[in-house]
């Protein structure tokens, strides 16, 4: 069976010759390439590259593993995107944008990666080796990103003033200096200030470094808890980079209406709860191998924990580029002379000028009527009279 399998995968008839090749069951591929409860739906672990990207149009195990991270793709574009068309918004290449491309990158890796990893890890055992390591590689691009973009447009006082915008939410602008003056006077605030000052981005590094060393070595050993290791390994990163929202929910001063917009402050919570509630699912598919646990066989090419896993780690990511925009929205330059009173001047100065076209076509065409009339016998005998 190996002899035929390898003449039909080395695609010396092309990739269609793969629609015909039966999928394999759990017991006819190597252990390291089976998942708990799959059953059937597996690959060939021999196909040429050609045959691994037709495999995408194809049910197998793992095409909903591949669509259900590159689908995500274009979605995620398109939001952060939306950046660029905000009024008042600096040019795509201002380095007010940086942190936000960053993230952008890092969110582009992991998706790309991960959905790569998944259509081409057939190739051989020691491509699906690489392809996985890359995948958990992407986590550091993503981890990286996020704390930069927390770092320059959540924490409230590193990053921000150096980006140099004056920012819509002057309220809080004025509460970075006074949070600055509170935290010089206090003891414990000073070592949470040499944190993000100091250490964060640099622990945010480390981090990302050690969980991606930790996910390789799951595909070594620890494999009994492997997913469990890998998960507790996704949410590591989490918490630190996250220390920038955690303070800011946290601290009193930063959440106060005082210092600043209520109500963009319970919308950019609102995010943050909501991408925190998405990663505890998609732990909970990854660690429980909910449904197909439950009904082996079934959920073996849709539906299965790893694609919701997906799905979830996505909205998470979605959530978060939302509360990001929200912060980067309070930081934008505020209304200006010509986006208020410009826009109005403007605006009325097209009407006026249409009512003056408007009422000089109605002049012309009244006096033209009334030539007209003139031009009547009887009105020259009128107008003699
Ligand atoms: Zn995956």
């Amino acid at each position: 069976m190996p002899i035929t399998l390898k003449t039909c995968a080395n695609g010396k008839k092309g990739p269609w010759i793969m629609w015909s090749l039966p999928l394999l069951r759990y017991t006819d591929v190597p252990p390291r390439v089976t998942e708990n409860f799959i059953l059937s739906g597996y690959r060939f672990p021999n196909y040429s590259l050609r045959q691994c990207l037709v495999s995408a149009f194809r049910p197998t195990n793992e095409t909903g593993n591949f669509w259900t991270h590159f689908l995500p793709i274009f979605v995620f574009t398109f939001h952060f995107l939306e950046v660029f068309t905000w009024e008042g918004a600096p040019e795509p290449s201002n380095p007010f944008f940086y942190p936000f491309w960053n993230y952008f990158l890092g969110v582009l890796y992991l998706l790309l990666g991960s959905s790569l990893a998944h259509l081409l890890n057939s190739m051989s055992l020691i491509i699906r080796e690489i392809c996985f390591f890359v995948d958990y590689g992407t986590i550091s691009a993503y981890t990286v990103g996020s704390s930069l973009a927390y770092y320059y447009y959540i924490h409230p006082q590193a990053g921000i003033p150096e980006i140099g915008f004056e920012g819509k939410n002057s309220t809080r602008r004025k509460s970075l200096n006074a949070d600055e003056e509170s935290w010089s006077s206090a003891s414990s605030p000073t070592q949470v200030q040499l944190f993000f000052d100091s250490l964060y981005i640099p622990s945010s590094c480390l981090i990302a470094i050690i969980c991606v060393i930790t996910c390789c070595n799951t595909r070594q050993c620890w494999r009994k808890y492997r997913y469990a290791v890998r998960t507790l390994v996704f949410l590591l990163p989490f918490f630190i980079s996250s220390a920038p929202v955690f303070y800011r929910l946290l601290s009193p001063s930063a959440s106060s209406p005082s210092s600043s917009s209520p109500h963009l402050f319970s919308t950019m919570a609102t995010f943050f709860y909501r991408h925190c509630f998405w990663l505890v699912v998609s732990a909970f598919f990854n660690i429980s191998k909910i449904p197909e646990r439950f009904s082996p066989g079934n959920f073996d090419i849709w539906g299965h924990s790893h694609q919701w896993f997906h799905c979830c780690t996505f909205l998470s990511i979605l959530d978060e580029l939302q509360m990001i925009k929200v912060e980067m929205w309070a930081l934008l330059p505020g209304p200006t002379l010509w986006s208020t009173y410009g826009i109005m001047v403007l605006l009325q100065g097209c009407i006026f000028l249409f009512c003056i076209l408007l009422c000089e076509q109605c002049l012309n065409d009244f006096c033209s009527i009334t030539l007209k009339r003139i031009g009547h016998p009887k009105m020259i005998i009128v107008i003699i009279y």
